[in-house]
């Protein structure tokens, strides 16, 4: 079997799924990053050379030689043109073998796969009110950021708005719901901690980048100061990129995204050193629905694995969208990734040019605030 042809499509949302077709007809579905969609697409072509005439069951092979085979290595662009394409290469060898790909991974360790919502709002009342609604849904966790702009210092009241709106949402749902808090690196250490012991009473099941993940030691003061589980990886890429917060117990909880991190079967290896060291899986994504069915393989067959991000089922965009039931996927049994894509509803969603720049200020100052 040979890789004949590889297609981009940059789709609305912010979306970049790759299509790799082969000359016995098979073809296989990838997700790349779509962030920064025209630079993602261009890398993946950048790679074609590498792939056309490759035999695309040869997964690993054509990884080393994506990731290792050039002096520049690394990076968000290049690792998320690496992943997508190797999504699509396990979704073409287990379209081949008439497997879904957690079956070639081991198999299934659980039967279905937990995922978390998002309440919407911005006031107390907003937010204990769509968390009420999830909880009525079947949900049992979602996840928020309790603030917006933050700066380096800041006032008391970021700190008390934060409280007012976990807390407003925790006496809503009880304590039999999970409520995951997101700081998104938007905060200093400094400022972490003072709000990490202020929202301990409203027990959140993990607080998500709560320092920038360029500076690790940053990271493990924090964990060495917080009761709350620490969860990050989202930027983070390959097992190296994952090696460091592992070995300086910088965080409880790993949060690989497949389609940045270098694929599948990085995410399991990332996701096999978390846990020697007793570390949780959470595969990020708050993308499409290829990125989710390739996290949901990987879920399938990670005993360490949490829970699941997602932000949409496919509907449209899949010929049969994903489905949560009282807050489960059900585990596709489909061969490959288990999803079949409606090409002609993707392409009359082509991604609409959009800015990539600096976008958030402080109001008084004007100065740039972290995204
Ligand atoms: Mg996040």
């Amino acid at each position: 079997m040979k890789i004949v042809q590889v297609e981009t499509f940059s789709v609305e949302p912010r979306w970049v799924f790759i299509k790799i077709s082969t000359d016995e007809g098979l073809h296989g579905w990838g997700e790349s990053l779509g962030d920064k969609a025209p630079v993602i697409a261009a890398a993946v072509h950048n790679y074609e050379d590498g792939l056309l005439g490759q035999d695309p069951r040869r997964i690993q092979h054509l990884w080393q030689a994506l990731y290792r085979g050039a002096f520049w290595r690394g990076g968000p662009v290049l690792n998320a043109a690496i992943s997508g394409i190797e999504m699509a290469l396990w979704d073409i060898l287990g379209k081949s073998l008439g497997a879904p790909v957690y079956q070639l991974l081991g198999g299934a360790v659980r039967d279905r796969i937990r995922v978390y919502s998002r309440p919407h709002g911005s006031t107390s009342t907003e937010l204990a009110e769509s968390a009420r609604n999830l909880v009525t849904q079947g949900f049992t966790a979602f996840k928020l950021c309790p603030f917006d702009r933050v700066k380096m210092v800041d006032h008391y009241q970021v700190v008390e708005e934060a409280v007012n709106r976990v807390s407003a949402i925790r006496d809503a749902v009880g304590s039999g719901v999970d409520i995951l808090l997101d700081f998104h690196g938007r905060v200093t250490p400094a400022m972490a901690i003072w709000l990490e012991e202020a929202l301990r009473s409203c027990h959140p099941m993990f607080i998500e980048e709560p320092a920038l993940p360029e500076n690790v030691d940053a990271m493990a003061n924090l964990a060495r100061q917080f009761k709350t589980p620490i969860a990050t990886g989202e930027r983070l890429f390959t097992k190296w990129g994952f090696r460091e917060i592992l070995e300086k117990s910088a965080a409880a909880v790993l949060q690989p995204d497949p389609c940045i991190c270098g694929g599948i079967f990085e995410a399991r290896a990332i996701a096999a050193m978390a846990e020697a060291y007793y570390v949780a899986v959470a595969p990020h994504n708050p993308y499409g629905p290829i990125n989710l069915a390739a996290a949901l393989q990987i879920d399938a067959c990670t005993p360490n694995f949490l829970i699941q991000e997602y932000v949409h089922l496919g509907e449209g965009y899949l010929k049969a969208p994903f489905e949560v039931t009282n807050g489960y996927i059900e585990l596709p049994n489909g061969p490959g990734l288990g999803i079949e894509l409606n090409e002609d509803f993707l392409k009359s969603r082509p991604l609409q040019p959009k800015p990539d720049v600096g976008r958030w200020f402080h109001a008084d100052d004007g100065s740039m605030a972290d995204w």
